[in-house]
């Protein structure tokens, strides 16, 4: 499958990247994987997510990003 291009971000203009974010859940053990899109510039923190799928936490980035 191949995912959406990410806007840059709409504060700075830096490029975004997808962060994959994994933990583990107490009562389960089981591992479970959470999507974010996050500026790269560091002084910007501009993030959205995180959304259960990596084409879900893009879609919300360039949504906000238009
Ligand atoms: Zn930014």
């Amino acid at each position: 499958m191949k995912l959406p291009e990410i806007k840059p971000c709409p504060h700075c203009g830096s490029p975004a990247r997808l962060d994959t974010q994994r933990f583990k859940v107490d009562y389960t053990s089981t591992l479970q994987a959470e999507y974010a899109v996050e500026c790269t510039n560091l002084k910007c923190w501009a993030t959205v997510g995180p959304q259960d799928t990596p084409r879900e936490a893009i879609d919300v980035w360039n949504q906000r990003a238009t």
